[in-house]
């Protein structure tokens, strides 16, 4: 999707709202396969601050997973936010905080994928405290306890459970 942006920086005060569909990403860029139940949502609103662009928005990411303890099917939906500083040149190259833009018709969508892989959780679980497999038998322990529990040396039950992590 590409912004036109020729109108906001040339116009203090305006603000000019968006929304699209992000498109997946090809297959040797960032982001590419994570588990999406569909395309992402992008909504937000461009407004002109004393010359420089300021970009706030959402990113609605609905993912189509499993669960990384216990492989449960999961559907989390994930609301990433959006801030971003567009200028269209750049007086100190250092500061990473602004976006430079080269050309009014610009596409966010790289910037989008960024943000979105950087808010990506390191594990996906079904809830924050599941208890994941038996390492043994392979028992959802969410469901009830095994017969494993009971057996053994309790200290390698627990080496178990770090291990299982
Ligand atoms: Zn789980
Ligand atoms: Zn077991």
């Amino acid at each position: 999707m590409f912004l036109e942006l020729e109108s906001v920086f040339n116009t203090p005060g305006l603000e000019l709202p968006f929304a699209y569909a992000l498109p997946e990403q090809p297959a040797e860029l960032e982001g590419a396969g994570l588990p999406l139940a569909e395309r992402p949502l992008v909504e937000g609103i461009l407004r002109n601050r004393a010359g420089v662009v300021e970009l706030h928005g959402t990113a609605r990411v609905a993912l189509a997973a499993a669960c990384d303890r216990c492989a449960a099917p999961i559907a989390p939906v994930l609301l990433i936010p959006l801030e971003h500083t567009l200028v269209l040149s750049l007086n100190d190259a250092a500061n990473d905080a602004l976006i430079l833009v080269e050309q009014y018709r610009y596409s966010p969508d790289a910037l989008v994928w960024e943000d979105v892989v950087l808010a990506m959780p390191p594990k996906l679980l079904c809830r924050p405290d599941c208890l994941g497999l038996c390492s043994v038998c392979g028992q959802n322990r969410n469901e009830g306890i095994c017969a494993c529990a009971n057996q053994g040396d309790p200290r390698m039950a627990a080496l178990r459970q770090l291990l299982a992590d």
